[in-house]
């Protein structure tokens, strides 16, 4: 694939990476460049070396979305990752395949380690993880007045994520309890992870083993639609290939996701006067296309939103987070520096959630928008 990379540089526009910290080797191009040179010429580097360029990526998929000759630049960098693997991808490999035992005691063990122990090294990874299960969460200001009769009778899957399941099931309540407002029928489904952090991190037979799962859950449900909250998540479902029986079903799934936020499109919302005044939302790089969840949030927050990111990225950045801690900083810096003024953040993503929480100035709350709605 890098081959195909014809240097144009159209992706430089969009790497908020290169953005942040102004380096061209860290840009989509170079790694691009990369792959085409070490797939001619394997000893051209270390081992060593090219397990540190693998960690040099946050995975946002910008670059894919904009380059014209389809050169997959998080593939490629997956590529290698899986390739020259080291004890950062197997650390990160290890916390993945065992959310359920790990993230809630993990995350709830960071919060007790006091700054003062947070070293240069591992303090941006204890944050990340102190934020994955937040904190009291925030000020419910929404409530239901109507639910439309759009879905009501429907079956649909509801797909939470590793988040929801294990660390913050306020989401999944939450979600569950609009569902059933809406009068859908929530069909058991034993789904596992998306597999989209494993396949990142180049953990290319973990992520198919739960993609051919995750599909099987969906077949045997009779293939209804496949809600989600999490835009990583439904990213990660929407990445699925090898593992359908024909490209007509294949094409079927891609259409079955759709986001919880355009399931409750023509919900009627009343705002009650506890709403924050300077409400800011975070839109992830993993929203493909029309942001449901920006058009749901204005709708029903009657146009509050005082901020809002666009182009920057949060600064989670996956495997990154331990390969190069120090790089995704000023890439969240950037983020922070939008959405100046605001006192509570939202987004609909779980990893924004968790890297926003865990950076957040002192006088921000950070939450999915779910938390919004009593
Ligand atoms: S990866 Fe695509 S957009 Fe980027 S330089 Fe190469 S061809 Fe151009
Ligand atoms: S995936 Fe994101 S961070 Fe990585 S090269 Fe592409 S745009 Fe840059």
């Amino acid at each position: 694939m890098s081959g195909e990379c014809i240097l144009c540089g159209k992706c430089l526009e969009v790497c908020p990476l290169l953005r942040a910290t102004g380096r061209e080797e860290l840009g989509p191009r170079a790694k691009a460049d990369l792959c085409r040179l070490l797939s001619e010429d394997t000893d051209m580097l270390s081992e060593t070396d090219v397990a540190r360029l693998a960690g040099l990526c946050l995975g946002c998929g910008r670059c894919r979305e904009v380059c014209s000759q389809g050169v997959d630049v998080p593939a490629l960098v997956a590529g290698l990752r899986g390739a020259h693997p080291d004890f950062k991808t197997w650390l990160w490999k290890t916390w993945l395949k065992h959310a359920k035992k790990l993230w809630s005691p993990g995350s709830a063990a960071a919060k007790r380690i006091p700054e003062q122990f947070h070293s240069e090294k591992i303090g941006p990874m204890l944050k990340m993880l102190a934020g994955l299960k937040g904190g009291a969460g925030l000020e419910p200001c929404l409530e239901v007045t109507q639910y439309p009769d759009t879905y009501r009778g429907q079956n649909m899957l509801l797909f939470a994520g590793c988040t929801a399941n294990f660390v913050q099931t306020r989401w999944l309540m939450t979600a569950l309890k609009l569902l059933d407002g809406m009068g859908v029928e929530v069909l058991p489904g034993d789904f596992k992870c998306c597999g989209s952090g494993l396949k990142a991190a180049g953990f290319a037979d973990d992520a198919s083993a739960m993609s051919a799962h995750n599909v099987q859950v969906w077949r045997d449900a009779g293939r209804p639609p496949v809600v989600t909250f999490c835009a990583s998540c439904r990213a990660g479902l929407q990445a699925y290939d090898g593992c359908f029986w024909s490209a007509e079903e294949q094409e079927v799934w891609e259409k079955t996701l759709v986001p919880l936020s355009s399931v409750l499109r023509d919900v009627s919302f009343v705002l009650s006067t506890n709403v924050s005044k300077a409400l800011g939302y975070h839109q992830p790089c993993h929203v493909r296309g029309d942001d449901s969840d920006r058009t749901l949030l204005n709708h029903a927050l009657k146009g509050r939103i005082t901020g809002a990111t666009g182009r920057e990225c949060c600064g989670f950045g996956g495997v990154m987070r331990l390969a190069a801690p120090g790089l995704a900083d000023p890439v969240n810096r950037q983020c922070w520096d939008t959405l100046a003024g605001a006192d509570v953040v939202v987004t609909g993503c779980s990893a924004c959630v968790a890297q926003l929480a865990a950076t957040a100035p002192d006088s921000v709350t950070v939450g999915h928008w779910l938390e919004l709605i009593r």
